[in-house]
């Protein structure tokens, strides 16, 4: 596993086609796109990692598998009646369904279903309070207490932030918010501004792998919902194509940070800040997919020969 990783930076090391930064948030527009990094963390415990996997990066919306978690934790089923279960063919921040679909986001990864996911978890308490919720929750999973929300990119997004704000108000005109835009807001891109490197996210993201080593933070039910959700709306209008070329459900944010779970193995945490035309990271992306392709890994059948890299 070690020689695979440190192959797998070597190979996107010396990539010239690195994709491009998101913009849109300015305190992210000036990160160096050279950067790669990626981890693993097994079910049995071991941790494996290469390039730049000690790099703290904005996990932006990869925090919406948190997120998601924290919101049915609090609402349970209840949630569904107010975002749906369906990729939605669209870019991450697109408006067009909402008017068309009464206010219910097709489901809770695209911006829209994550403002309900937000609005859920901040229930009656203070958006201090909630954000303190999320990080207790992301800091056991990951069991690293030092992990943080980067205050200049949340104020950063919050300045800038046009289109979500649209999605709340449209949102909010259709009864789906509890609590006001501004604290919907407010709180969501402070949790898209935590902060880890992919030796802590792999780390963290072991929440959604069955492992008898980790507290269990959800139930194996709710594991096998969110793990299906990445599957199907993790990479957005991408995510068709990261299932026929990956093979396992992940979670993409714009600063370029992926999580894979392999259920029963591993959970992947892979960062590379350059995106594709998806907005999904696109050295990650590739890396995934020699990833998967050399350890035979997928959730969709076992290699011919039946070995594995466990
Ligand atoms: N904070 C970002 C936004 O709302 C998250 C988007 C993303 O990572 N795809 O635009």
């Amino acid at each position: 596993m070690q020689d695979l990783l440190t192959e797998i930076a070597e190979v996107a090391a010396s990539d010239p086609d690195r994709g491009s930064v998101a913009t849109y948030i300015p305190e992210l527009a000036g990160i160096d796109p050279g950067q790669f990094g990626i981890a693993v963390a097994t079910a049995g415990g071991e941790v494996f990692a290469a390039g730049d996997a000690d790099t703290p990066f904005s996990i932006q919306s990869v925090s919406k598998v948190f997120a998601l978690a924290l919101a049915l934790g609090h609402a349970g089923d209840q949630l569904w009646h107010r975002v749906g279960r369906e990729p939605s063919g669209l870019s991450f921040d697109s408006v067009l369904l909402l008017e068309r679909e009464n206010g219910i986001p097709r489901n809770p990864f695209i911006n829209a279903g994550a403002l309900v996911a937000t609005d859920t978890y901040l229930a009656g308490s203070s958006p201090r309070e909630a954000l303190g919720a999320l990080l207790r929750f992301i800091r056991a999973a990951a069991d690293n207490d030092s992990i943080h929300i980067n205050e200049k990119v949340a104020q950063s997004e919050i300045a800038t932030g046009h289109r979500n704000f649209s999605l709340a108000h449209y949102l909010a005109s259709f009864g789906n918010l509890r609590n006001s835009v501004d604290k919907v807001l407010g709180t969501y891109c402070h949790q898209c501004a935590v902060e880890m490197t992919c030796r802590q996210l792999a780390m963290a993201g072991r929440f959604l792998v069955d492992s008898p080593r980790m507290p269990a933070l959800v139930s194996i039910e709710r594991r096998r919902r969110i793990n299906a959700l990445m599957m199907t709306c993790g990479h957005y209008d991408g995510s068709g194509d990261f299932a026929f070329r990956v093979g396992m459900p992940g979670k993409s944010g714009v600063g370029g940070g992926i999580l894979v779970v392999s259920p029963g193995r591993a959970s992947v945490a892979v960062w590379s800040p350059g995106l594709n035309r998806y907005g999904n990271s696109k050295l990650g992306t590739e890396a995934m997919e020699r990833f998967a392709h050399r350890t035979g890994w997928s959730v969709f059948g076992v290699p011919h020969s039946g070995k594995d890299l466990t």
